[in-house]
């Protein structure tokens, strides 16, 4: 067998092993250590210190959930705020809104851009913009100071581990809650409720601490642990079913390949073990 590598899941003793063609980018920056390999069946990877950010094969499920159940919630999302996601993919997904006018993507990272930008433009290159405005910084820092008021806000990061671990914090989210309009939303990736339970209660119970309304809604991404993974909807307004905008989603017509109105719907009904693992934060 030639090049391969294996993301380490070790809440269960398992790993997925991949088949590598070939290595494109290997380096470390102040903060991580960014890969991105070529496979056959997976296309270009992300790796962020050893753990698969996205493929070029599934990304599209993450990145279309994490964005259009938000902008198809809120009737104006004009002003977004993504934290993390300096791979560039949730800012092309907004993109695909005409209402939005303005991104400010806050990424403490800026070698995940430019290696993206490099070897991964498919998912990377509406960065380029002009809608777009980077701000290479830690989103801890940048929640605190920031005056502009944003209509949603997407944690598009790591896992709550190293430099991501303060996005997961409850002073991040009173923090996020400030700068979010009176009718905001705030969205987050929030682990696998399959592979990960303790650390998706211990997101939902800081998140639920801080927003009058939050709910959860699912994905299947196969080379995500699991494959089974959990974002958190968190409103100080919108209900994301009662408020789901289908007139203007059937109006946009965007050529999707995850997200559609039933799948809008259907995200919403979990399973019960990932309900009462929320419904006990
Ligand atoms: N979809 C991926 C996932 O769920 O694992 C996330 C992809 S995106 C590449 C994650 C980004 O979060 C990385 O580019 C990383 O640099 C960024 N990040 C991690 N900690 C951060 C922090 N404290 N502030 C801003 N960005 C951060």
């Amino acid at each position: 067998m030639g090049l391969s590598f294996s993301e380490i899941y070790p809440e269960v003793n398992a790993r997925l092993t991949f088949e590598i063609e070939n290595v494109l980018f290997s380096e470390k920056s102040p903060y991580q250590k960014i890969v991105v390999m070529e496979t056959g069946q997976f296309g270009r990877i992300l790796i962020i210190d050893d753990f698969v950010m996205l493929t070029e094969r599934d990304e599209f499920v993450y990145h279309e959930m994490i964005v259009h159940v938000p902008l198809f919630v809120h009737p104006q999302p004009q002003n977004i705020l993504i934290i993390g996601g300096g791979d560039g993919g949730t800012a092309r997904e907004c993109l695909k809104h005409p209402e939005v006018e303005h991104i400010d993507l806050v990424d403490i990272d800026e070698m995940v851009t430019q290696a993206c930008l490099q070897y991964i433009p498919s998912v990377a290159n509406q960065i380029l913009s002009k809608k777009v405005k980077c701000h290479f910084q830690d989103g801890v820092e940048y929640v605190k100071h920031v005056a502009q008021k944003y209509d949603i806000v997407i944690v598009d990061s790591t896992d709550p581990v190293s430099v991501g671990e303060g996005l997961f914090s409850k002073e991040f989210y009173q923090d996020c809650f400030k700068l979010l309009n009176d009718d905001g939303i705030l969205i987050n990736q929030s682990e696998s409720p399959s592979w990960q339970p303790g650390e998706v209660q211990r997101i939902a119970g800081k998140l639920k601490s801080v927003f009058p309304a939050v709910r959860y809604y699912q994905a299947h991404i196969p080379t995500y642990p699991s494959g089974h993974w959990i974002f958190g909807f968190a409103s100080k307004k919108y209900d994301p079913l009662k408020n789901f905008r289908k007139n203007h989603y059937q109006h946009l017509n965007l050529s999707l390949k995850y997200y559609n109105a039933d799948i809008h719907h259907g995200a919403f009904a979990l399973p019960t073990f990932t309900r009462e693992l929320i419904d006990d934060a």
